[in-house]
């Protein structure tokens, strides 16, 4: 792996894995309301595992990189957020394989994660999940024109979608056996990756101004 590679890996990696296990008790808070209350559990748990991997991660091609991250999450994960993140991380790494960094590039690689969670969670948008930020975040790509602040526009569409999934009610997941009364929470999933797209384009965004 390129040197280049490695800085971007711990420039990205960390401080977005810090942010999730500095949230731990918030979304095990949510997920008290909704479902079992181990989601802070659970995504700290995968967390401190890809850290603890980082070091071999790093020395990966980016593929490679992407693959042994949803691995990781997939062996340390009980909860179903371990193999639908898990599925994200991999599918994006098949998806890329040896081609270049590049917006175009990364926007398929996201879309084909998203594929993967889809069918792995046999869920899509609208059902109060991780999706519902996900696939918002997905649009932005698709659709963000050359020159127009895309990381601004991923943070403002994160933060909308989580909100949005207060009102939502609960189709897939433990959330949906309390039916109407998933109604008036946040889902922890949605959360979590809100939290990860704002801190990775908080580092995007100042790299890029920098
Ligand atoms: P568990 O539900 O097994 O306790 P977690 O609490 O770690 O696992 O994760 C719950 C989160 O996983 C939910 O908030 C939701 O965002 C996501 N989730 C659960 N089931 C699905 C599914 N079928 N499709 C997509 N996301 C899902
Ligand atoms: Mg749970």
């Amino acid at each position: 792996m390129t040197e280049a590679r490695r800085i971007q890996l711990q420039a990205l990696v960390p401080p977005t894995l810090k942010v999730i296990i500095a949230h731990a008790d918030e979304l095990t808070q949510l997920d008290q309301a909704i479902g079992d209350g181990d989601h802070g559990i659970n995504m700290k748990r995968g967390a401190e595992k890809i850290l603890q991997e980082l070091p071999e991660i790093c020395d990966k091609p980016a593929d490679e990189a992407l693959k042994a991250m949803g691995m990781a999450l997939v062996m340390s994960v009980g909860g179903a957020s371990g193999p639908l993140f898990g599925s994200l991380l991999m599918e994006m790494g098949k998806s890329l394989g040896p081609r270049a960094i590049k917006k175009e590039i990364i926007t398929e690689c996201f879309a084909a994660g998203i594929d993967a969670v889809k069918k792995r969670g046999r869920s899509d948008i609208g059902q109060k999940t991780m999706l519902d930020v996900l696939v918002p975040a997905l649009d932005v790509l698709n659709n963000n024109e050359a020159g127009s602040d895309l990381y601004t526009q991923l943070k403002e569409s994160a933060a909308a979608s989580e909100a949005q999934t207060i009102d939502m009610i609960a189709l897939k997941g433990r959330a949906s056996y309390l039916g109407e009364r998933s109604i008036g929470h946040m889902d922890p999933g949605a959360r979590t990756c809100g939290l990860a797209i704002r801190e990775i384009c908080n580092i995007l965004g100042a790299a890029n101004n920098g």
